[in-house]
């Protein structure tokens, strides 16, 4: 069976063929995340038998309690991408500082950040968990990364990617040349290509939002979720589904595979606060394996690709997926629908008729 299907590896180095002047170093570090989501998944996937479940005493920088899991896959991604000599700094969602590379080992010329384990309290409820990691080129290669260096907006990746550990792990990742997935065979230990291009259907029927966050939100959401709510009555002529997965990675892996919106605006819940995930290792590499896959990403009022992040853990509005639904919410953003009505919203159809609908 094996015969019959691509390997991660065999892939990587036929895209690499289209650059004859590559190195193949970015291959060499795809391959080593891709040994990190391995092993993680393996982790996953004892559970309680493997003492991966509950969590840690300590907190993250996020002011977040740790996992166990966050934790250990963390040390995983650490371990496996530090001594090669690919990469010359790493920034992850559990560390304050980029990770020095130990003395003992070279400095590569790419920056490797990463999110070692999405949706965390998925894990003990035995919900899909996720990695999503992000390439960029270090500025000064062979010599040991500094913050500054890693704050570039999210157009200047070289790969993102991400790991799903549901009922079977999928990588899935971009190298700039459409996004491409692959399902680890648990027995060899392989990803094999299982999703060639993927390309985000266009006539989205689901959105996905925390709806217990509806008081606080910003009018061009609650407006943009009205129009959904309301269904075959309302504007949009149709009934739309909601869906909550609680990880990003899940999300992005339903959207990538069956449509959809994903929304995680800022809100007025804690004013100070611009949204929740993280620009440097959620949101950019989300919204490159998005435009990759033909879909857009916005932060309601601009392309996430464009935001040059101003510190490693910076936070920002987010919303992707289908490119029409995307732009509709920004549209609302930018106020170029009538204003949001006081009364009840869907009294008449009649107020959408000014952009023909
Ligand atoms: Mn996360
Ligand atoms: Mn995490």
């Amino acid at each position: 069976m094996v015969a019959d299907r691509t390997t991660l590896a065999r892939f990587l180095i036929e895209q690499r063929s289209h650059h004859p002047s590559a190195s193949g170093e970015l291959n060499g570090l795809i391959l080593d995340v891709a040994l990190a989501c391995k092993a993680i998944s393996k982790r996953v996937a004892y559970g309680a038998l493997g003492g991966v479940l509950g969590a840690e005493t300590t907190t993250n920088v996020q002011g977040e309690r740790q996992r166990k899991l966050d934790v250990i896959a963390n040390e995983l991604f650490l371990r496996v991408n530090e001594w090669g000599g690919l990469v010359a700094g790493m920034v992850s969602e559990e560390l304050d500082d980029p990770h020095p590379i130990p003395p003992q080992y070279p400095r590569g010329k790419y920056l490797l950040v990463f999110d070692p384990l999405d949706g965390s309290s998925n894990i003990d409820v035995n919900v899909s968990v996720g990695s999503i990691f992000s390439v960029l080129r270090a500025p000064h290669p062979g010599v040991d990364a500094t913050a500054p260096d890693f704050l570039q907006p999210g157009s200047e990746q070289v790969c993102a990617g991400y790991a799903i550990y549901g009922p079977s792990t999928v990588l899935v990742l971009t190298v700039g040349t459409g996004v491409h997935g692959f399902t680890l065979d648990p027995e060899l230990g392989e990803f094999l290509l299982t999703h060639r291009d993927l390309r985000i259907p266009e006539s989205a029927s689901e959105f996905a939002i925390n709806a217990s966050n509806r008081r606080f939100w910003e009018p061009p959401v609650r407006r943009y979720v009205d129009e959904c709510l309301a269904g075959r009555s309302g504007p949009r002529g149709k009934d739309y589904n909601m869906r909550w997965v609680a990880s990003a990675v899940a999300e992005l892996h339903r959207i990538l595979t069956r449509g959809g919106v994903f929304l995680y605006p800022r809100d007025t819940k804690e004013p100070a606060r611009a949204g929740r995930l993280r620009l440097l290792y959620e949101a950019s590499p989300v919204a490159l394996l998005v435009e990759q896959a033909g879909g857009r990403a916005s932060t309601g009022h601009r392309r996430v690709l464009d935001v040059v992040p101003e510190h490693l853990h910076q936070r920002i509005p987010l919303v992707f997926g289908a490119r029409d639904e995307v732009e509709r919410i920004e549209d609302h953003y930018a106020g170029g629908l009538d204003p949001l009505p006081q009364q009840p919203l869907f009294g008449s159809r009649g107020l959408f008729r000014v952009r023909g609908q």
